[in-house]
This record gives C-alpha cells, sequence and structure tokens, in this order.
C-alpha cells in the first residue's frame, strides 16, 4: 500500500456528503497525520472530527477568507509542514474553495495529493440512469446575471449536464428547465447518503407537476439528459 510521508506536502482530502460511512481510511489516517487542517467552517468540521475521534488543528479557509489566507498556509507548507484542504462536504475545489491555493501551492513546487471520495455530482449520475459517457458539470447556475443566458446556452447543449441547486431555487430551476428544455428528461437526487435520499426522474413539466411531492428540503443535483436521448 502507498503510504506518503506528510512533510510539506498539501493533501485535497474528500469527506462524506452527508453519511459518515463514506470516507477512505487514507483520508482518516491524512486527517490525523496532518500539521494542520484547512476547512470552510470549523464547527462542521470539528463534528466530523470528532466522529472520528481526530484531534488535529482546525483553520477556517472559506471563499471570503481564502485571498488572505493563501499566503500563510503557503509558508507553512514551504516551511516543511502539512496541510490538509478539506470542506464541509465532498471533495474540495468542486463548487467549493481551495482552486487558488491549489493552483498556488502547485507553482512553488509543492506536492499536492489529492484523496479521493465522495462526491455529489457523481453520485448523482451515477444513480441517475441517463448516459454518462460524456457530460458537462455547470455546478450552481448563475443566481441572477447571466442566468437566462446560461440556460439558453444549456439548451443548446448536446452532452448530460449536471447542476448543483439549493432549496431555495429547486422550484425555480424547475419552471425554468420546462421553459427552456421541456422535451429533455431529468433525474433530480435530494438528500444523497443521507435518511431521505430519493432520486425523481421524469420530463421537466412532470416533475413541476411533482413539485409538492418532492420536499423542498435538502440539497439537490440535478442530471439532464443529452439533447436526443429519450427514456
Ligand atoms: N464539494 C461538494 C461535492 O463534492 O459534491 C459540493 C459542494 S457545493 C457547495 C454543495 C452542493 O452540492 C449542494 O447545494 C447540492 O447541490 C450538492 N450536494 C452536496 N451534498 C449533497 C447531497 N447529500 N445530496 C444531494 N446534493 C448534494
Amino acid at each position: 500500500m502507498k503510504k506518503e510521508t506528510a512533510s510539506g506536502k498539501l493533501f485535497v482530502v474528500a469527506t462524506p456528503i452527508g453519511n459518515f460511512e463514506d470516507i477512505t481510511y487514507r483520508a482518516v489516517r491524512t486527517l490525523q497525520e496532518v500539521d494542520f487542517i484547512i476547512c470552510e467552517d470549523t464547527r462542521v468540521s470539528g463534528n466530523l472530527l470528532a466522529h472520528y475521534e481526530i484531534k488535529n488543528k482546525l483553520i477556517s479557509f472559506n471563499a471570503k477568507s481564502e485571498g488572505k489566507k493563501i499566503e500563510s498556509v503557503i509558508n507553512e507548507l514551504l516551511s516543511g509542514k502539512s496541510c490538509a484542504l478539506i470542506s464541509d462536504a465532498g471533495t474540495p475545489t468542486i463548487s467549493d474553495p481551495g482552486v487558488r491555493l491549489v493552483n498556488r501551492a502547485l507553482k512553488e513546487s509543492i506536492t499536492v495529493h489529492g484523496i479521493p471520495g465522495a462526491n455529489a455530482a457523481i453520485l448523482a449520475l451515477s444513480i441517475s440512469g441517463i448516459p454518462t459517457d460524456s457530460f458537462l458539470f455547470e455546478g450552481f447556475l448563475p443566481q441572477k446575471k447571466g442566468r437566462q443566458k446560461k440556460l439558453k446556452e444549456l439548451a443548446e447543449e448536446n452532452r448530460t449536464i449536471v447542476l448543483y441547486e439549493s432549496p431555495y431555487r429547486i422550484e425555480k430551476l424547475l419552471n425554468e428547465m420546462s421553459d427552456y428544455f421541456p422535451e429533455r428528461f431529468v433525474a433530480i437526487s435530494r438528500e444523497l447518503t443521507k435518511k431521505f435520499e430519493e432520486v425523481i426522474r421524469g420530463y421537466p413539466g412532470e416533475l413541476v407537476d411533482k413539485i409538492d411531492e418532492l420536499k423542498i428540503k435538502g440539497e439537490f443535483v440535478i442530471v439532464v439528459a443529452p439533447k436526443d436521448w429519450k427514456q
């Protein structure tokens, strides 16, 4: 089994997206062994570490503070300290902070290791029943400016499309999908790996009608089938 010495390295570590059993042995060992961990929310990650009985130093590093904190993290890494980057859930840097840190570390010739694990988009694709041979990951659509333009572009996209959406805008998104691409089959995954996990499939118009059944709680991944694909 490959085992790294941690000194001076940055580890990008995937953590669960809901079910604490979804983490690798290697991720747990790394979170124990590094000199410090940077995370989005120290309270959320504190709960995670407590669950695995890991005692380590947590430093908050979120979208707002990333710019300010990069230099000090890079200096620690250059001095030989090792660091793990985690996010509130899933794989860091995927619709989450950390891209600039990873880029800067690579520029400084700091070794970066990724520790794979949960990712909501890939999990939703894998259980959508929709072709996965080629897909476009769009993450969150712009909330206001550029949203309509993006939806028009997506209507022309031939490949499977994967979107993230919050509970606050899922109803709006379903209505927009029934306007912009009513003929494309959709699978909506909700609360993946959690107690109320479910996948709801149908054409956007049908899903709008089911909106009341679909409890508008939780987190959502939307998988949109390729343009010419029919269920
Ligand atoms: N880095 C994360 C990953 O690897 O999937 C994504 C972080 S992004 C800020 C959060 C979004 O991911 C949510 O709004 C939702 O769209 C999706 N998501 C995260 N956990 C989920 C879950 N358990 N079920 C469904 N969607 C989830």
